[in-house]
Parts: structure tokens; sequence; C-alpha cells
């Protein structure tokens, strides 16, 4: 059984005004042939999920092509795009025969022409192949998951944690639905359904009220109904500004139509009905920095998800730090400001020095001018460390050139490369103990929890800074979202697209 392995992973945030080329998967992730299987072997990635578990079957050949990722940014280059997926299906056309694709994809790409690159993709491949080869796809939670996509594809996996800690989980599921294809135990059937709600993502955490209780009724459904194969929830990505960017829902069962579609309309009907409890408020950095001096539990953690390079913001917007400085606060870390230009100055002048900086606030939003100040230089590193975070446990992170800046008695890490701070390996490898300082801010919206949850002892504040990756939607304006959608339009009715 030949059984090929691909990926293509972006997810695109349109309003970040720096476009995607090939040189950022470069940077990030791009892997030819073998090389796929020595880097995500033994990862917690989707791709690594994949690999072990074809691994322990006997009679399985993995057949590796291409594997592909950037860190969430602007729009992808119709170049970079086209160069991916050429590489891919070359590779699938000279690896033949093949007896099944299975793909790692993340669902919420946007290439300069094309709204859907993942429906491109696959239907190429599709096409190459014969609509007998089955295709698997792993996509991700924040998909915006197209009907061109699911009518090309035999089955579709959704990660259902957010953080996404099941990576490796739903790769393994997807090696096991494309042998039981392949060896005819499943036909799978699906029904799909799209919502006309665009929430911002970083509103749906799996482990709280209300995601924790629709993710336990889809959990249920597969328990109790053997004909079910899969329930999945993508819930979009907004930032994308597409027409798919909406909330989907997917039932693959075995062979029975029916079933999928009766399973699928109630889980439709119970998220809409949920839809006014999903959205969360948010609050000032000015007040969060407040609450967050007067606080006595222990460490507070001030999560600047505005800001978040992990939903393709640009992470040098300074209006949280700016916050902290004007409250003089102190015994405080910032993690972490991408100014490469910074970096570059801080490194010139050598550690124990005094640098001249106007940090940040260069590519961000309107409302952040950059920070102008005499910084001392605390730390430089390469910035290479290993992720702990589920996510991506085991494979290197690479923040380039890295600094540890200090100004009024507030540490500020400072990166030549954008990154989530996902993990709280990027302060420790910096010299920074997170339990020991008052306050943290961290660039990530919901993937810092998986780490940072435990030691935030004095609680979280989820702060709207004005940047890129808000979850305020008035802070946009959107062209090419389907309307009409809520919460943008409040009065919505319940019509399934
Ligand atoms: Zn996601």
């Amino acid at each position: 059984m030949r059984i090929a392995l691909g990926q293509i992973v972006h997810e695109t945030n349109v309003f970040n005004p720096l476009s995607t080329t090939i040189e950022q998967f470069k940077e990030r992730d791009l892997f030819f042939d073998e090389a796929v299987i020595d880097r995500y072997r033994n990862s917690s990635w989707v791709l690594g999920g994949m690999i072990n578990y074809l691994e322990e079957k006997m009679n399985v050949v993995i057949v590796p092509t291409i594997a592909a990722m950037a860190t969430p940014s602007g729009m992808v280059e119709k170049d970079a795009y086209e160069f991916l997926k050429k590489e891919l299906l070359k590779r699938l056309a000279d690896k033949r025969p093949l007896d099944g694709v299975l793909l790692s994809l993340h669902g919420a790409m946007v290439v300069s022409n094309n709204f859907d690159p993942e429906g491109d993709l696959v239907s190429a491949i599709k096409e190459l192949l014969g609509k007998d080869i089955p295709i698997v796809v792993v996509v991700d939670f924040h998909a915006n998951l197209s009907r061109r996509m699911i009518n090309n594809v035999d089955c579709c996996v959704v990660y259902r944690t957010y953080p996404h800690i099941d990576t490796y989980d739903r790769g393994r599921e997807a090696a096991e639905i494309i042998i039981n294809i392949i060896k005819g135990d499943f036909k799978p059937t699906f029904s799909f359904i799209k919502l006309p709600m665009a929430i911002p993502g970083s509103f749906f955490k799996t482990r709280e009220y209300p995601t924790s209780k629709l993710m336990s009724f889809l959990e249920e459904i597969v328990m109790d109904d053997n004909k079910v194969i899969n329930t999945s929830i993508a819930v979009g990505f907004i930032y994308s500004d597409v027409p798919d960017a909406t909330f989907s829902v997917l039932v693959t069962s075995n062979a029975n139509k029916k079933i999928a579609l009766k399973w699928s309309q109630k889980i439709a009907r119970k998220a809409w009905n949920m839809r006014q409890d999903f959205l969360k408020d948010l609050i000032s950095p000015e007040q969060a920095v407040a609450e967050a001096l007067l606080n006595k539990k222990g460490l507070c953690l001030l999560s600047d998800g505005a800001d978040n390079p992990g939903g393709g913001a640009t992470g040098d917007d300074v209006t949280v730090l700016r916050a902290l400085l004007d409250a003089g606060a102190r015994n405080s870390s910032v993690g972490v400001i991408a100014d490469p230009e910074s970096v570059h100055m801080a490194v010139a002048a050598g550690v124990g020095n005094i640098v001249e900086l106007n940090l940040g606030g260069k590519l961000s939003s309107k409302n952040s001018e950059p920070i102008s100040g005499k910084f001392y230089v605390k730390t430089i590193s390469d910035g290479n460390f290993i992720y702990k975070f589920p996510l991506f446990r085991n494979l290197p992170g690479k923040m380039g050139l890295t600094v540890v800046l200090v100004l009024s008695e507030i540490e500020i890490i400072v990166t030549e490369k954008r990154i989530q701070v996902s993990d709280a390996e990027i302060f420790r490898i910096m010299g920074i103990e997170p339990r020991d300082r008052k306050i943290i801010v961290v660039k990530s919206a919901v993937h810092f929890r998986a780490t940072f949850e435990k030691i935030a002892k004095g609680g979280i504040w989820e702060i709207d800074s004005g940047g890129l990756s808000s979850a305020n939607l008035n802070n946009y304006s959107f062209k090419n979202l389907l309307r009409p959608v809520f919460p943008l339009d409040k009065n919505t009715d319940y019509y399934e697209i």
C-alpha cells in the first residue's frame, strides 16, 4: 500500500500589508521528499501523527512529497502558491502508483488571485490521480472550509481543540481513515453545512463554555452512532475576508447520507443557538494594566491577541507596552515585539550598553506609533529553541537574532522574525522566568494558554490593542465576507449556505 504525504500550510490575514513570498516558507518549513519524514517523525504536528501511524503498519510505504509551512501573514503571492502546487503535483505524478494521498493543510490560505487555494489544490490532485485514489486531509479548527474542497476529498478531519493540542492525534486519525478507505472498509459519505456566522476565532476556546459543550456533543455522536466516522466543526478565519470564512459543520458517515445529514443539522442548529454566547467582551490595555497592578495573587498575564503573529498580525504593535510604561509598571516582561531594525541596532551596541531606538509600531495598525527611548541591552541570543508547546513539541522554534531590552524596569524581548508567544520557552531561553514576574504580556490570543495558564496565578486579561488580529470586528472593513452574517449583521436569520 503506497500512501503519499504532503503539506501546504498557511493562515492568511489579508489585513497584514506584507504579502507572503516563498522566502517566508523557506524561513519556516519547506522540505522535499525524504526530508519531510526526517523533519516531522516523532513531532506532535499533524505529519508526526501521520508518519508514526503509517510506520507502525505492515505493508505501508510512505511516499513523501513536499511539506511547506509559513508563519501566518499577509496574502500569499501567486508565484509562491503556484510553485508549491507544482512541486507537490510533480512528485505525485512521478511517484505513482499511489493508493492514497494524505494532506496536512491549514484551510485559511488566500492567494492574490484565488480565494480558495485549498479547493484548487485538491481538485488538481483529483484530476491528476483520478477519482478512485482517495484523498484525506487534516485542516485547522480555523479553516475556511469550501464546498469545492470538501467535494474533492474523500474525508476531511478538523482539529478538535483550541489551543490546538490534538494535531498529532488528528494526523493518526486521518492515517487510519485512509487505510480503511483503501481496504474498502470505509465508504465515507458526508453532509456539509455552512452557517452565516463569522465570529473571531479566539472566542472558540474548546476547554471553555460554550465551545466545550458543542465539542462534547460532537464526541457523543461519534461514540453513540457507529455509522458516523467523524464529526467536525471549523469556525473559520475572518481575517482572510473571503466568502467561505464562516462557520462550517461536517459530518462523515460510513455510506449513510441520511445519518450524516441528520447529525450535521443537529450540530448546526445547536451552534447557531449558542451564537450570542460565543461573543466575549475585550478590555482596553490601560484597564488591564490598572487591574493587574492591583492584583496580589501572582503572575498576571495580558494577552495581546489583537497583535498575534499566529493570527497573521505584524507583531510590532507597542500599545500594551506603552500602557505598562505609562502606568509605571515594574518587574514586567513583554514578549515579543518583531522589529529587525531595532534588533540590529541593539546587537551593534552590544550587551551592557545603551541604545537609542524607535521601537516597534513600524508596520502595525494606524494607532501604534514607535516608542522612542534609551534602551539597555541586557541579552543577545540566536533565538533558537525547541518547542514544548503541544502543537509543535520537539520541533525547532526560530526567532532569528533576539535581544532583551530594558526600559524603566520593563524587559522587552525583540526579535528579527515574527513569532506567536505560544510557549513559555520563549521567555526562558532569554533568561526570564515568567513565574518570577508581576506582569507578562504575550502576543498570542489563545495558544499561550497551553503552557502559561497554570502559572498565571493572578489571572489572564484579553486585550484589544487595535492590532490586525483584533477580535473587535469594528476595527475592520470587510470586502468579501458573505453577508448577511452574524454578528456583523445583528438580525441575521438562520440559513444554510
Ligand atoms: Zn488555528
